[in-house]
């Protein structure tokens, strides 16, 4: 059976291109870069130009582009490097309430051992508002870690807006950029962005590998204690092939931007107008404008979202509930629930991340098999036959009462 794979936001496949340019750094270019020899110099002469290439992309300098194993780590070393560097000046950090849970759960590590976070809520579109980051700041807030754009949602946060005001109270910014970096232009010195976190595997690149911007001037701790690789800060053998991977992908994906973003924007739009056209009780979830040109994310009424993953499933469509990190488990998403998604409907949540490879026809071979799987379920749902008797009201309905916009 075609499968069809919707789901780029959890991870996406290593381009061709990319491949071949790791190939020969398994194999005949197996050097390590710490070594003196040719063998290991033609390594760091490679990683050096990876640092080049990926350090231009976000218009840093590359003694500012520190290589890491992912998203996550970067994350965690920008936060808890931070906040343990900086702890003599004050211990309070702010947060969002929608951050991956490389962030949510750094900041929680963080509050273990002293520091305290301030989670800040997000409006109905997920955005966080500037006038609320401004009132949480604090004389002893040290750092802000606001992401680029959310995973689940798709949200675009208001960036360059929050660095500003965090810089007014001399609070440094980090953000999250692993769904933005690629996709989105990014210029870390325009945005007055002091750290950034940017992963290659959600760029057609190679898993495990990623990388941390620290502004020149932002103090944060070593992050692995070891060798002299990352200008002594982050010991272990550099990741070659990965590095030269991700470094590939990142300028790839710059090439074709503009263009890529453009057509994965008329196939959202595509997909948005026939789920809120043809199927009945849904809800687009996020902001329409300020959102990911590849992020569809909607929640149904009267549906248990496991059913519907496994259905669609069933019919060669790979889509997830929000993070890859959530499904599976019963706890609906911390990021419906910040927008103020009732339990209900949280629950019955679905989210297609598009493509490179991702055709009209894909999209629409999607929004059909969600269109059978949900008659299908809702024809089994006792709650949705009370409804279509008018024994008990929508949830949905009233959220539209209560002013949430794109729901049918
Ligand atoms: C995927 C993702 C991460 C984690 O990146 P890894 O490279 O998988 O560790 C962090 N933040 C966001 C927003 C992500 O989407």
């Amino acid at each position: 059976m075609k499968q069809i794979y919707l789901d780029h936001a959890s991870t996406t496949p290593v381009r061709p291109e990319v491949v071949e340019a790791m190939l020969p750094y398994f194999t005949e270019q197996f050097g390590n870069p710490s070594s003196i020899y040719p063998l290991g110099q033609e390594a760091a002469d490679v990683v050096a130009a990876a640092r080049e290439t990926l350090a231009g992309l976000i218009g840093a300098a590359p003694r500012e582009v520190y290589f890491t194993s992912g998203g996550t780590e970067a994350d965690n070393w920008a936060i808890k490097g931070f906040a343990r560097a900086n702890a003599g000046k004050g211990k309070h950090l702010i947060t969002s309430a929608i951050e991956h849970h490389a962030v949510l759960h750094t900041c929680e590590a963080l509050e273990k051992e002293g520091f305290e976070v301030t989670y800040l809520p997000v409006d109905e579109h997920g955005l966080v508002r500037p006038e609320d980051f401004a009132a949480a700041i604090r004389p002893d807030t040290i750092l802000a870690s606001i992401m680029f754009a959310n995973n689940e949602i798709g949200t675009i946060e208001p960036i360059a807006a929050l660095a500003a005001i965090a810089h007014e109270h001399g609070v440094v910014f980090h953000t999250d950029a692993v769904q933005a970096f690629g996709h989105e232009p990014i210029d870390v010195k325009e945005m007055g962005i002091d750290m950034l976190s940017a992963s290659s595997h959600k760029i057609y690149g190679p898993k495990g590998v990623g990388l941390l911007y620290i502004r020149k001037g932002v103090k944060v701790e070593n992050f692995i204690d070891g060798g002299q690789q990352e200008r002594g800060r982050r010991g272990s053998t550099e990741n070659v092939p990965g590095i030269v991977g991700f470094a590939r992908a990142a300028e790839l994906a710059a090439a074709d931007m503009t263009a890529e973003h453009d057509r994965l924007l008329a196939l959202r739009d595509h997909a948005i107008r026939r789920i809120l056209d043809e199927i009945p009780s849904a809800k687009l979830n996020g902001s329409w404008e300020s959102r990911l040109a590849n992020n569809v994310n909607f929640s149904f009424e009267f549906i248990e979202g496991e059913g519907m993953l496994l259905q669609l499933a069933a019919r060669g469509v790979c889509v997830s509930s929000g993070s890859a990190c959530t499904s599976g488990s019963l706890d609906p998403s911390h990021v419906l629930l910040a927008i103020g998604l009732p339990h209900e409907i949280a629950h019955g949540s679905l989210r297609m991340t598009l493509g490179r490879d991702t055709t009209r026809e894909d999209v629409d071979f999607a929004v059909d098999s969600l269109k059978a799987t949900l008659a299908n379920l809702r024809m089994m749902s006792p709650l949705y036959e009370d409804f279509q008797h008018g024994k008990v009201a929508s949830v949905i309905e009233r959220l539209k009462a209560d002013g949430f916009p794109y729901a049918n």
